[in-house]
């Protein structure tokens, strides 16, 4: 309880009080004291005034007593109601010559008033001492040698009166000081209450407040009463809550920002504290790494990630320098890049790690896919490229007389160039089409025209093969919006292939016929077919099953690539289907009814 800021005010407050009486009242008591004590001398004065002069006639004292008498016993001389005393002694032996007092006059012979009256003879003049006596009450007595005529010391006049009233007073006003210091002190310590309560409440307030904003609640403000020292720190505290408030309002503000960007970002992310602690790992990072769902914050991370790659536990990259790095790992089907640095605290140490982890698994296959696809078209190149100049060689070195002969060899180069012809100018069309700057001009046109018209056109190269086409419909015309000339590509590559891959005497079977909106054309073969396993790629660029064969057909193994981006571009659908060694049917739906064109 005296701990309180309350009580210690008042304690002070009321030493302080008492102290400042006690010394008013010390000062009080001794100036009064001094004043009565200086008056009272003055009454025994007046009394040596009175009597003195009769003495200093009586030429020897000690042989006139009765003379001496007459003049200190004269009326009027001393006040007997304050207790005024006369004693003449003589001035060989100290004896009492007359006296106008009753009481004992043997103090005189002790000490300090032998000494008093050895001073008075010697200095010649008047000598004074305050004594306490032994019913503890205090006297003064004045001494003064007595000169007959102002010449010869005859003896000493010796005045002494009680002090009693001075005494009284003086005890009196001691008690009234007393009584006031005990007033004044309660009076302190009601008041000192009062005062300190108006101090002592606000703060207790604001250390109330200040609990609760210690706990997160920032809803309570202090009330300012007034406009002191108080009252600036009641207006301080509420202007500290209403800032705090504000930043920690912003801090959760931004907090919220970061982690929807983090929990959003297409890259997982994952932060690792010094005590391997996972502190934080968005929801990609846990789907990269195909956690499960929760219960990983707080656990070790090393013992998580190193069934996966030890090389990206933290105390392996600790143990490297500077803790950046980039590793690629797979995790089943995905290829993952995880980067790595480190972060630091305000004193720029390290105090964990972040990985970003970065799905490359499509990059990876796009970048094996242009190195494939580089390594394709020089492969195909170069083998008409090589025929080209082994022919012309042979040719320009007059090797060769027949004419015969070198027109052969002029038809070989032609046709490689041919090919080679071809397949730049396939390159060039899904070039094209990856760079979507080819525009369908879509007209309304006769799917069945157009196939008679491919069956025609390809009449030569089946009737070579004793293949038979035929076509198989129960429509009279088929109308729909789409490109004729890419759609006339389409159709020869499809029939083209069956013809190609059919041996001879084989069947080629094309129907065209009408499913809701659509038109749907199959071309079926009874031909080699394809393996299953090659199904799944028969349209990629390149692909072609047996390679050695089919570049020789003069194929490029572009022809069903650029049919799909065709029917594509027309929002329809192709399909193959094919069992090994008993045929292969593709089929082409288009919607009849395009609007866009
Ligand atoms: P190519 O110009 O080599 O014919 P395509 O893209 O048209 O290229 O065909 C790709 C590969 O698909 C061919 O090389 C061939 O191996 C196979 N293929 C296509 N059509 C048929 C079919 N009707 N029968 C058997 N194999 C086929």
């Amino acid at each position: 309880m005296f701990r309180s800021i309350r009580w210690k005010f008042v304690t002070i407050y009321f030493i302080l009080v008492l102290i400042a009486m006690l010394i008013a009242g010390i000062f009080i008591l001794r100036e009064v004291d001094d004043l009565h004590i200086s008056t009272a001398s003055q009454q025994l004065e007046g009394v040596r005034y009175n009597v003195m002069p009769g003495l200093e006639e009586i030429m020897e004292l000690s042989t006139n007593e009765e003379q001496v008498k007459s003049v200190i016993e004269d009326n009027n001389k001393i006040d007997l109601a304050i207790g005024e005393e006369i004693w003449i002694i003589d001035d060989n032996r100290f004896d009492v010559i007359a006296s106008t007092s009753a009481n004992d006059p043997s103090f005189l012979k002790e000490d300090q008033y032998i000494n008093l009256i050895i001073q008075a003879r010697q200095t010649g003049e008047k000598k004074e001492v305050i004594a306490r006596g032994n019913n503890d009450q205090r006297s003064m007595t004045q001494v003064y040698p007595i000169r007959y005529r102002n010449i010869d010391n005859t003896g000493y006049l010796v005045l002494r009166r009680n002090l009693k009233d001075v005494d009284s007073t003086i005890n009196r006003i001691r008690e009234i000081i007393v009584q006031v210091i005990i007033a004044s002190s309660l009076a302190t310590i009601v008041l000192g209450f009062i005062i300190s309560k108006s101090i002592s409440d606000p703060i207790k307030d604001i250390t109330r407040k200040a609990v609760l904003m210690s706990k997160g609640n920032f809803e309570h403000y202090v009330q300012v009463k007034s406009n002191d020292e108080i009252g600036e720190l009641s207006e301080t505290f509420n202007f500290l809550t209403r800032r705090l408030k504000k930043s920690l309002r912003e801090i959760s503000l931004e907090k919220t920002k970061v982690e929807a960007i983090v929990n959003h970002m297409t890259d997982g992310v994952i932060a690792v504290d010094n005590n391997h602690h996972i502190i934080l790992m968005n929801p990609k990072a846990i789907e990269l790494l195909n956690f499960g769902t929760e219960g990983y914050f707080e656990s070790d991370f090393d013992k998580l990630i190193e069934p996966i790659a030890e090389s990206l536990t933290y105390n392996k990259i600790a143990s490297e320098e500077g803790w950046i790095g980039s590793q690629s790992i797979s995790i089943k089907d995905t290829i993952v890049k995880f980067s790595y640095a480190p972060y630091m605290n305000d004193q720029n140490e390290k105090t964990g790690i972040v990985y970003v982890l970065q799905d490359i698994t499509d990059a990876e296959k796009l970048d094996a896919m242009r190195r494939d696809f580089v390594a394709n078209v020089s492969h195909e190149l170069k083998t008409p490229l090589t025929s080209i100049k082994s022919y012309t060689e042979t040719l320009m070195d007059g090797y060769v007389d027949d004419p015969e002969v070198q027109k052969q060899f002029l038809t070989v180069i032609d046709s490689e160039a041919e090919r080679m012809t071809r397949l730049v100018r396939d390159l060039l069309q899904l070039s094209n089409f990856d760079s979507h700057s080819i525009t369908f001009y879509k007209e309304y046109n006769d799917y069945l025209d157009l196939t008679k018209k491919c069956i025609t056109q390809l009449q030569m190269a089946s009737s070579k093969k004793n293949i038979e086409i035929k076509l198989l419909t129960t429509e009279k015309q088929l109308v729909g919006a789409f490109d004729l000339h890419r759609m006339e590509q389409v159709f020869i590559n499809i029939i083209s292939n069956a013809i190609k891959y059919t041996p001879e005497e084989g069947a080629v079977e094309i129907q065209v016929l009408r499913n809701d909106d659509d038109c749907v054309v199959q071309v079926k073969d009874n031909g080699i077919g394809i393996p299953a396993d090659d199904l799944v790629h028969i349209f990629d660029r390149f692909y072609r099953v047996d390679k050695a064969r089919t570049r020789n057909a003069g194929g490029t193994g572009l022809g069903l690539s650029i049919a799909k981006e065709i029917i594509n571009g027309h929002d329809g659908r192709i399909e193959i289907e094919s069992e090994f060694g008993k045929g292969t049917t593709v089929t082409i739906s288009i919607p009849l009814d395009v609007i866009d064109f």
